[in-house]
């Protein structure tokens, strides 16, 4: 055997650069979790893989992450049934918006919906999950910081929004999404989301992402969000 029979093809050099990023965001994770004194095992890591193939989300598989995000629901149709087939204990997020439309497809196919903002979306995936049989569990988005582009509730509309979801429809709301304004230091943002959640008595915070997860988790995340610090870039839309 030479030495180039030794050497690792780009593709396997590229592997192992996801499955190093991966630790480093673990190590990351729960060095905050315990800086902040949170109990070990806190914060969940959900791995965003939009815009990557099944072939860049085998390695990750691989490293043994479990719990994945997509934002899309007809691209999480193309690759993720492949995928689990082969690894079939993966939980899968959507962490991107809802059309009613799509909310059939959305709850045969995910695990957990962090998109949750309108009555209407509410109430098509409440009849779903009736009709389907399944039992995902939510968090509402909330728009922290109002911006009129932005999906999610209102701050001030999310504690009636809360109780529709919970105890009309009778959706398992396990806790509350943000994405911070890009311009605007995140620190706050999660503070107000914790806020919301502690008086509605929801446990549950999704809130960081590449850049911020480590303020997120100091300010209680349950979930963090991350898509490229462990993939890479992704192309700009
Ligand atoms: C893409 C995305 C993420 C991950 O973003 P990164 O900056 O790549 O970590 C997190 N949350 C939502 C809602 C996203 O759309």
């Amino acid at each position: 055997m030479s030495a180039t029979d030794n050497a690792p093809s780009p593709a396997a050099a590229n592997q192992s650069d996801a499955a190093a990023r991966l630790a480093d965001i673990r190590e990351t994770v729960t060095r905050a979790g315990k800086d902040a004194g949170r109990p070990a095992g806190s914060t969940t890591l959900v791995a965003v893989s939009k815009t990557f193939d099944a072939e860049e989300i085998r390695p990750v598989l691989c490293a043994g992450q479990r719990v994945f995000g997509e934002n899309r629901v007809q691209e999480a149709q193309g690759k993720w049934p492949g995928l689990r087939t082969e690894f079939p204990d993966v939980e899968l997020h959507l962490i991107g918006p809802l059309q009613s439309n799509k909310a059939k497809d959305a709850v045969a196919l995910f695990d957990v919906i962090h998109t949750l903002d309108r009555e209407k979306i509410a109430r098509a995936l409440a009849a779903e999950c009736l009709a389907q049989d399944r039992a995902l569990r939510f968090f509402v988005q909330v728009n922290t910081g109002e911006e009129p582009q932005k999906a999610g509730i209102a701050p001030h509309e999310a504690d009636d929004f809360i109780a529709l979801c919970r105890d009309e429809l009778g959706l398992d709301v396990a806790g509350l999404m943000c994405i911070p304004p890009a311009e605007d230091t995140p620190a706050p943002h999660f503070a107000l989301l914790a806020k919301i959640a502690a008086r509605n008595g929801l446990a549950g915070l999704s809130m960081g992402m590449s850049a911020d997860f480590e303020s997120a988790v100091r300010l209680g995340a349950t979930h963090v969000r991350v898509g490229s610090a462990i993939f890479g870039s992704r192309p700009r839309p």
